[in-house]
């Protein structure tokens, strides 16, 4: 029995409109044949009663607690088999949803369904639901029986199980490293402001871009650890999608402010965690960050005064950050130094004009290389998709991602034309590497 591929049925049922309400939840391990069978047995499942609502809030309240529990048992894809056709546009984003009480669960549930590196939706007939169905209405009846109001069954075998930050996952699964792209997209994030192009307008969520920015998570044997790449100008609004609740520090590629723009946001960690926190780069970079923070790293301030609380750390070479080594990789960029970091398996080049030879070297044996690709024009500063596939070539990682991609590149369209093992980056996708 697995937890990383899962179907998921729901349903919400209320007694009156509005009335008292409940929710169903059934998830089923995909990769078992005959799982998306109406009569399959569920693995794990969520029987709640949620108080007095209408039949649209029960609904959506039971989609977004299945979309939660799934990522919760370490899901990496789900397909949500739903009797509602309404609700499978709406969550798609094809039509939008008016009601001012849905349209926020909706939103709720489309963030969750970014932390799954697949997701899809389908109709199916009402009469294929009884499952969530029943279980609603159990809740329903239990609840007037002055029983529990919410039951959640978990499956029985938990060492199956990978959640996203918990130690119950297998020890092989703990020394994987977990990398998140928090954002894609060039530096004026895509769609741009006030402009109309195809991809701008384009209602693909994987054409959506936000600055390019990496969350990089790993498990050192006694907790949980992150660290960001690039805390750009969209830090927060990535931290809220994907519930980064605490960092161990931040890495920089270079002095530009969509890659840096979200340093006063680190306040929110040194604040909440009471303590300061790394941030690293390359020499000349850090310097520059010295003149420009000054007030957040010249380590007069203690944490939760009201401004971020960094240790600036520098080195061309090696960071070393919560147990971590990440090698510097110097790239050309301009006229100003850049830097890509590499630890283990997986190396994030962005901004990349060119990679000289020495740091090819530097690449290789990589599981997984995060590089940039601005556009198909060329760029003074900024290599397009074909030098960023040479880049690949030449230094031959088991897997690619482009990221930094503008407003120029649709996803679908780049996709196709990508060879094996190469694939567009997008928000929100996560992928493992696993530990050397
Ligand atoms: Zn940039
Ligand atoms: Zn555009
Ligand atoms: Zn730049």
């Amino acid at each position: 029995m697995s937890t990383r591929s899962l179907i998921i049925r729901t349903d919400g049922a209320c007694r009156g409109n509005p009335g008292p309400a409940s929710i169903g939840v059934a998830l089923y391990d995909a990769t078992v044949p005959g799982s998306d069978r109406p009569d399959a047995a569920p693995i794990a499942s969520i029987s709640a009663a949620i108080g007095t609502t209408t039949n649209n809030v029960a609904e959506w309240r039971a989609m977004v607690a299945a979309i939660d529990f799934a990522a919760e048992l370490g899901a990496r894809e789900v397909r949500l088999l739903l009797d509602s056709k309404l609700v499978v546009e709406q969550l798609q984003g094809r039509w939008r949803v008016r009601d001012a009480k849905l349209a926020p669960l909706c939103d709720e549930a489309q963030r969750g369904l970014m932390r799954f590196a697949t997701w899809s939706a389908q109709h199916v007939p009402r009469d294929q639901n009884s499952r969530a169905d029943a279980l609603a209405n159990e809740a329903l009846d239990r609840a007037l029986r002055g029983g529990p109001a919410w039951i959640a069954r978990r499956p029985e075998e938990p060492n199956l199980v990978a959640p996203r930050s918990h130690a119950t996952s297998s020890a092989a699964e703990n020394q994987a490293t977990r990398i998140t792209i928090l954002g894609s997209g060039a530096s004026r994030g895509v769609p741009r402001v006030g402009c109309r192009c195809g991809v701008c307008l384009s209602r693909d969520q994987r054409n959506q871009r936000l600055r390019s920015s990496v969350l990089v998570e790993w498990h050192d044997g006694a907790a949980e650890r992150g660290v960001i790449i690039d805390p750009g100008m969209d830090l927060r609004q990535q931290a809220l999608r994907h519930g980064i609740h605490r960092l161990d520090g931040a890495l920089v590629t270079h002095i530009h402010v969509d890659h840096t723009g979200g340093i006063d946001e680190l306040r929110a960690y040194t604040d909440a965690q009471d303590t300061v926190l790394p941030i690293g780069a390359g020499v000349a970079t850090a310097e520059e960050l010295r003149l420009r923070w000054e007030y957040a790293v010249d380590g007069r301030t203690a944490p939760g005064a009201g401004i971020p609380a960094l240790q600036l750390i520098s080195s061309d070479r090696q960071i070393q950050i919560a147990g971590r080594t990440f090698d510097a990789i110097p790239i050309v960029h301009g006229k100003r130094p850049a830097h890509g970091w590499r630890s283990g398996g997986f190396a994030y080049l962005t901004d990349v004009g060119s990679v000289p030879p020495a740091s090819r070297e530097l690449l290789e044996g990589l599981d997984l290389l995060i590089v940039s690709a601005l556009r198909d024009l060329p760029h003074p500063t900024h290599q397009t998709v074909d030098e960023a596939l040479a880049v690949i070539q030449a230094v031959a990682p088991r897997r690619a991602l482009l990221t930094h991609l503008d407003h120029d590149l649709d996803f679908e369209d780049l996709a196709a034309r990508l060879p094996a093992g190469v694939a567009p980056a997008f928000d929100g996708l996560v992928v493992e590497v696993p530990a050397r």
